[in-house]
């Protein structure tokens, strides 16, 4: 066998090493924050926005943006039910109740009609999760936050690279917030990004991202309100300078392997991540959902991957279903469950190459094979 095909792994070369170097042996004193500021302003730049700080996480820069919006103890913020928790701890820490919706079946994302029947006197935000990749429609979204005079947010973690009629995902809401986690298609280790071309909200966070001080401040140490500590440092500043350099390159590898994936599987009874018209779909994570009626069991695959040596990931759990103490919303989101039963992720590292692609997609074909003729019978 050929090794261990990852599900995620990231893509550095020589071009982050020597930044990296470079901050770790210059990047103190006078330089503490030289990496930080060109990260922030390419990312500014690529992204088209106002507004950029770079954060220690997602996680964070989503929980200052909401903290920046005013969500506090008794507020509502609306988000899809299969989600990765980190969309929903911010609300929960902030003593806000996420309301988890169901998604729509093709875009796997937040159906907004059904947002729009959750939206009540406490609800504070909408978060618009790009999943995958995939886009939530952000038409129908910012359409609904107008009228009804509620923020929509982006947790475009997921989605560096993909794109709304020619807008990167995460520069179409008040915020958005990227991943640099080292599964995600840019990396520093660990990492995040807070944007928002809000003049205003930008200052709130600034002010919240630095231990509540604010920056026109005109005495040391000396806080205006309890802030946060969600830094990026400057060595992982580096290291994102070297990715947003090459990230037309990272997002093409992406695109390539769900490409790959999509052809090879085109003869199977499954979908993949989609891109419909007016769309560009980063591919983060690349998916296939078993259709309905296919005899499919997840965890079975699941163990053939791993006896092959391949890394399969399950679709994310649906939050309402975790058994977590904090209340996570009233559930019941019958598509988001079905998804879940019958979806698994791909491995799709930026170098998986042609031969570890086909191996993949033999396991599966050999487990929906099982199936065939009965597959055949519920395409007819
Ligand atoms: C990875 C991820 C996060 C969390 O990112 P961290 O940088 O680990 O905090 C948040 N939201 C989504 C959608 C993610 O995929």
């Amino acid at each position: 066998m050929a090794g261990r095909i990852h599900y995620a792994k990231p893509s550095i070369t020589d071009l982050e090493i020597g930044y990296a170097a470079d901050a770790v042996a210059h990047g103190w004193g006078e330089r503490c924050y030289e990496w930080i500021g060109r990260f922030e302003r390419l990312f500014r730049e690529h992204l088209g926005v106002g507004h950029a700080i770079a954060t220690s996480s997602c996680t964070g820069a989503l929980h200052m943006g909401l903290a920046g919006l005013g969500v506090g103890p008794g507020d509502e913020v609306i988000l899809a039910d299969i989600n990765w928790i980190a969309s929903a701890a911010p609300v929960v820490h902030l003593g806000a109740t996420p309301v988890l919706i169901d998604v729509l079946p093709d875009t796997w994302c937040i159906d907004p009609e059904r947002a729009e029947a959750a939206i009540g006197p406490r609800t504070k935000a909408i978060i618009a999760v790009h999943l995958y990749g995939n886009l939530c429609d952000m038409d129908a979204l910012l359409d609904l936050g107008r009228r009804r005079g509620i923020p929509v947010v982006e947790d475009a973690a997921e989605a560096i690279g993909s794109a709304w009629r020619g807008r990167p995902a995460g520069s179409l809401g008040r915020f958005g917030t990227f991943s640099f986690h080292g599964t995600k298609t840019i990396t520093t280790g660990e990492g995040g990004m807070f944007v928002t071309d809000d003049e205003a909200l930008h200052e709130r966070v600034q002010m919240l991202s630095n231990h509540g001080r604010s920056a026109s401040q005109t005495r040391q140490f000396w806080p205006d309100t309890v802030g946060f500590k969600y830094k990026m440092s400057n060595v992982e500043a580096a290291i994102g300078c070297g990715q947003l350099e090459r990230i037309d390159q990272l997002v093409a590898a992406k695109r390539r392997i769900l490409a790959a994936y999509r052809t090879r599987l085109a003869g199977l009874p499954v979908r993949m991540n989609p891109e419909p018209p007016g769309t560009v779909n980063g591919a983060w994570m690349p998916t296939v959902v078993v259709a309905e009626g296919v005899p499919f069991d997840r965890e079975t695959l699941l163990a053939e991957f791993k006896a092959a040596d391949i890394d399969g990931r399950v679709f994310f759990w649906p939050l309402s279903g975790l058994a977590v103490p904090a209340r996570l919303g009233p559930g019941g989101a019958p598509v988001a469950a079905a998804l879940h039963r019958r979806a698994v992720n791909l491995p799709s590292y930026h170098d998986l190459d042609d031969a570890g692609i086909d191996r993949v997609c033999r396991v599966l074909e050999r487990h929906l094979g099982g199936c065939r003729d009965r597959c055949d019978a519920v395409a007819a």
